[in-house]
């Protein structure tokens, strides 16, 4: 798009673009309050994401409006402050310009914020048939999802259909996958029980696979001793120093066995 963005110019304002409103965008434009500058924000959505609990929101735990906070809520009044929402495609050092779904924009300072992405180290398959969870929209999606296999368990009388559709598979033993095991643990807990009375709540099997020897792996042992022994306590079964190789045809390849599921959460 050739258009230039609509934003005010002023010659004594410098102009700082920032991409990415995460942590790291967000607290950058809260701290740099000063008269010389002139911030625009730039990033994809129109809300921050308080990542660390998607966990919650795929579960059920939390609605997302509790993790989600506007942008223009949280700037609202800041002078020569101004968000758009776009997607930014390209910078160019040499004209000091980024390319962005809704047009150009000059910048005088640029911050890159955009965060990362998950990595699927290059398996399309795993990409195109898993779930993952680092946005507000992949948490619903996860809701939905695990929602609509418990209610397709109910109305199967299909016992292998059944299985399949009752075995939730963690793929990552890092903070997030932790969380999640254990918090589908705790969904078999209270709301499977509660809420899915016609169900085997033991048929429910929730497995966490890791690569590593032990989940936590950038944390202390002590760390992922307890996390580990808690996950086993819930009932979690966990594959470690286990590989996976593919995920098609609701089959999780492992680089041990195979795992008929119709739920896999990719948090690696
Ligand atoms: C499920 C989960 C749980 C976590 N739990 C914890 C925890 O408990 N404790 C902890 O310390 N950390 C946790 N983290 C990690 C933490 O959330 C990240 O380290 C942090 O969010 C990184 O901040 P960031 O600003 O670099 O990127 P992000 O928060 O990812 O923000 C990047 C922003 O850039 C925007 N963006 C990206 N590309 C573009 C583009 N091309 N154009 C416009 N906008 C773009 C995105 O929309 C997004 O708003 C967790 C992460 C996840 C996914």
């Amino acid at each position: 798009m050739d258009r230039l963005m609509d934003i005010p110019s002023s010659a004594e304002l410098k102009r700082v673009v920032v991409v990415g409103g995460g942590f790291a965008g967000l607290n950058f434009c809260k701290r740099l309050k000063d008269e010389r500058f002139q911030i625009v924000l730039l990033d994809k959505t129109n809300h921050h994401n308080f990542q660390p609990l998607l966990y919650q929101v795929a579960t059920a735990g939390v609605e997302p409006s509790s993790i989600s906070f506007p942008f223009r809520s949280l700037f609202a009044g800041r002078k020569n402050f101004h968000i758009r929402m776009c997607e930014v495609l390209e910078t160019d050092a040499e004209t000091q310009e980024v390319k962005t779904s809704i047009g150009r924009l000059h910048y005088d300072y640029l911050v890159i914020a955009t965060g990362c992405d998950t990595n699927y180290f290059g398996n399309k398959a795993l990409e195109e048939n898993t779930m993952a969870l680092k946005t507000t929209a992949e948490a619903l999606y996860n809701r939905n999802h695990i929602l609509e296999s418990f209610e397709r368990a109910v109305d199967t009388d299909d016992t292998q259909e059944r299985e399949k559709l009752l075995t939730f598979v963690v793929v990552g033993g890092g903070a997030t996958g932790v969380e999640l095991a254990g918090a589908l643990a705790e969904m078999r807990r209270f709301v499977l029980r509660k809420d899915y009375p016609d169900l085997d709540v033991d048929k429910m099997r929730i497995i966490l696979v890791d690569g590593k020897d032990r989940l936590l792996f950038s944390f202390k042992p002590k760390s992922s001793r307890e996390a580990e022994d808690y996950l086993r306590y819930r009932g979690v079964e966990l594959k470690q120093k286990t590989r996976v190789l593919g995920y098609e045809n609701e089959v999780l390849r492992l680089s041990n066995e195979e795992i008929p599921t119709a739920n896999v959460f990719w948090t690696a």
